[in-house]
């Protein structure tokens, strides 16, 4: 990147945005001027008041988070909501940059819009190989199609609209609340509770088998600023710690309670879905810019997700 670049960051409250707002205040460079958005300055769905929002800020970079987000439980009741939020959301923001001549587009996949029956591990030319599995497909598709209009503006307009594919992400600001949450927070708010109150049994959703990647939320803010700066393919990058680092639900379950220093019994209900089974995503691309790029502890990085959620439950998203 140049002089004076003028980066927004759509869906900057966000457990993403704000660990990107944490790495960029302490880089402090005196050529990029940072806007994270809320969802308080506009509703991304509606045209006009995204409109409005290039036309007070005047972005030359964009990375483009926003996104109604959710965990298994909150994908399957909400199908729909997911599917047209996030298209409009992506679509709004694609053609304003275009329409306002932004240099740079970075938009948010996830390894969850992959298909469901496929070859392991995934890599990025594995897109669009088939259906995704039936309880996120909304937002599988609207996910998708970034994909096919970063192409398309590409080829018809000469755009650097790309992507990134981040397997699942946890961290300090995430959403806690156990209608909508990931597994991480879930289980984080709902041990937190259950020490409070003094409980001695964790239950944890499902049979406890699928496999996870989880990459923290530090490390993605970091290898973001690399894709905005650095990458120049159209193509998207998958930003995922190694095949070697996927865990069980067990093991995570076993991770949190040890944060938590909790001595009590962990139990799984078997009469909750269990998603899907695993969706292993290969590195190797990104092993191929930063072969030394360092991930941090998976228990360290709990730890401080943990004590984040201790000295700050009364604030956060429950
Ligand atoms: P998050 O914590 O739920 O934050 C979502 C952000 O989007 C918030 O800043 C929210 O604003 C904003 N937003 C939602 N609807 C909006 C709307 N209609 N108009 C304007 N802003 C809106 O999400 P996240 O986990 O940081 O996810 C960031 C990106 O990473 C998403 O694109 C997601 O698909 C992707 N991703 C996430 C994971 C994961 O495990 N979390 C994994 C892979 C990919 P307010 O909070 O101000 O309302
Ligand atoms: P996914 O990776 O897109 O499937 O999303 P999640 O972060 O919601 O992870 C879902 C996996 O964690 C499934 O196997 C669930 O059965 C399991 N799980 C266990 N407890 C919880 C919980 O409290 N909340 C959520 N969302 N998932 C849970």
């Amino acid at each position: 990147m140049g002089k004076n670049k003028v980066i927004l960051v759509t869906g900057g409250t966000g457990l993403v945005g704000k660990a990107i707002q944490h790495i960029v205040e302490l880089e402090n460079l005196p050529d990029e001027k940072w806007i994270f958005l809320s969802s308080k300055d506009g509703d991304l769905c509606d045209y006009q008041a995204t409109k409005k929002i290039f036309e007070t800020h005047c972005p030359t970079h964009v990375i483009h988070l926003a996104a109604m987000v959710g965990g298994l439980f909150h994908n399957m009741a909400h199908n729909l909501d997911f599917l047209r939020n996030n298209l409009h959301m992506n679509d709004n923001i694609l053609q304003i940059s275009y329409e306002s001549r932004v240099e740079k587009v970075v938009s948010c996949l996830s390894t969850c819009i992959f298909p469901d029956k496929t070859q392991y591990p995934i890599d990025e030319t594995m897109v669009h190989n088939g259906p995704p599995h039936p309880s996120n497909f909304g937002y599988s598709y609207a996910k998708r199609m970034i994909d096919i209009q970063n192409k398309a503006y590409h080829e018809q307009h000469g755009c650097m609209f790309t992507s990134v594919i981040p397997c699942n992400v946890f961290g300090p600001h995430d959403n806690y609340n156990p209608e909508s949450s990931h597994v991480i927070p879930g289980l984080i708010k709902k041990l937190h509770d259950i020490i409070e109150k003094g409980g001695d049994t964790f239950t944890v959703m499902g049979t406890g088998k699928p496999l996870r990647q989880f990459i923290y939320s530090v490390d993605l803010a970091k290898l973001f600023l690399w894709v905005l700066r650095n990458y120049q393919e159209v193509e998207p990058i998958i930003l995922s710690v190694d095949e070697n680092s996927e865990v069980t639900i067990k093991e995570l379950a076993e991770e949190i309670a040890q944060a938590f220093n909790f001595k009590g019994t962990i139990v799984f209900d078997t009469t909750k879905a269990d998603g899907q089974y695993k969706k292993t995503a290969s590195n190797a691309k990104l092993r191929k810019y930063l072969p030394d790029f360092q991930f941090t502890p998976f228990s360290l990085a709990m730890k401080e997700s943990v004590n984040w959620y201790r000295e700050n439950h009364e604030i956060a998203r429950n």
